[in-house]
């Protein structure tokens, strides 16, 4: 990473007079260039910085030529360290960052920004990058309504059990995801939603960004040949219009259900995800069962 140069750095000029409060800035996912000149201003005139990981945060604010006292922070941090920045934020101006992209966005600050709201701090937002955002705009699937479900459990039955929940759903599904993990969760997938149109974001803002389009059933084929490396985004269509609960996303609801649980959790799960009368999908369970021998 190059450091600004002089006349990029964030001049005196520009640092502005913070009033007190708790910023929450949003940094680039990637590419240092999308940090925005109100982000590093705010960076630069804050007492404190709350940073996720102080050395990822260090090598930021040494691009933009600017050092700030930091402390880490994480929601799991101690409740003292969360109180002391409240009371900090009342009296001076504190920012709140996370290794990359927006805070509290499958990110800390959660439990920061709750406490500091009953407390009466003056909050500041700073937006900007958000892969999930920036997975969205490239995938060319629906973007007036969509579902934001961070990452999938590890485990199989309890990614199952998510996926089953996500089923009925009318939106695209936004999903954070590792290399290694994405044919498998991919291929759970297309087993609990039916095999949806679907995109994958890779490396975004990076040098080897890319956005792939497919089925979850060719996407995850594809992946299974080779674990991508980088970071990543799936995005999913929403369920068609014509069977958005028709006998097929029934059964695969189910039977993804069925692998993670009792027959009661997965009916209980798929009756709620798709709408649908808890008989119904009972019924349908034990046929399914019986056929398969399976759970
Ligand atoms: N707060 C961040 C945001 O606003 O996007 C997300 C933090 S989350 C811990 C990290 C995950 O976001 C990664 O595992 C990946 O799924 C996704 N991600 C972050 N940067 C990305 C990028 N440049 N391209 C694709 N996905 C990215």
């Amino acid at each position: 990473m190059q450091p600004l140069r002089p006349e990029n750095r964030a001049s005196p000029d520009l640092v502005p007079a913070l009033g007190p409060g708790l910023y929450i800035v949003a940094t680039p996912i990637g590419n240092l260039g999308d940090l925005s000149p109100r982000a590093a201003a705010v960076l630069a005139g804050v007492a404190l910085i709350a940073a996720e990981d102080s050395r990822v945060t260090a090598k930021l604010l040494h691009h933009i030529g600017v050092r700030v006292p930091m402390l880490a922070y994480h929601d799991h941090s101690d409740d003292k360290v969360r109180q002391g920045l409240i009371a900090r934020a009342l009296r001076e101006p504190v920012a709140l960052v996370s290794d990359a992209g927006t805070p509290l966005i499958s990110d800390p600050g959660y439990k920061l920004v709750r406490d500091a709201r009953a407390a009466g701090v003056n909050l500041v937002t700073i937006p900007g990058p958000c892969a999930a955002v920036a997975a969205l705009t490239l995938s060319g699937l629906p973007t007036d309504r969509f579902l934001f479900a961070g990452f999938l459990p590890a485990k199989a039955g309890a990614r199952a059990t998510a996926i089953a929940e996500l089923a009925g759903i009318r939106a695209t599904l936004v999903l954070y995801e590792s290399g290694p993990r994405l044919a498998a969760s991919l291929a759970a997938l297309a087993q609990g939603l039916g095999d949806r149109p679907a995109a994958i974001g890779r490396e975004l803002t990076k040098r080897f960004e890319e956005s792939v389009a497919g089925s979850l059933s060719e996407l995850a084929a594809r992946y299974a040949e080779a674990a991508p490396r980088g970071e990543i985004v799936i995005t999913i269509a929403p369920p068609g219009e014509s069977h958005p609960a028709d006998a097929a996303t029934l059964d695969s609801a189910l039977q993804a259900a069925l692998a993670g649980g009792s027959v009661k959790t997965a009916v209980a799960a798929v009756s709620a995800a798709l709408k649908l009368p808890r008989a119904q999908v009972y019924a349908r369970a034990l046929v399914l069962k019986a056929e398969n021998g399976a759970c």
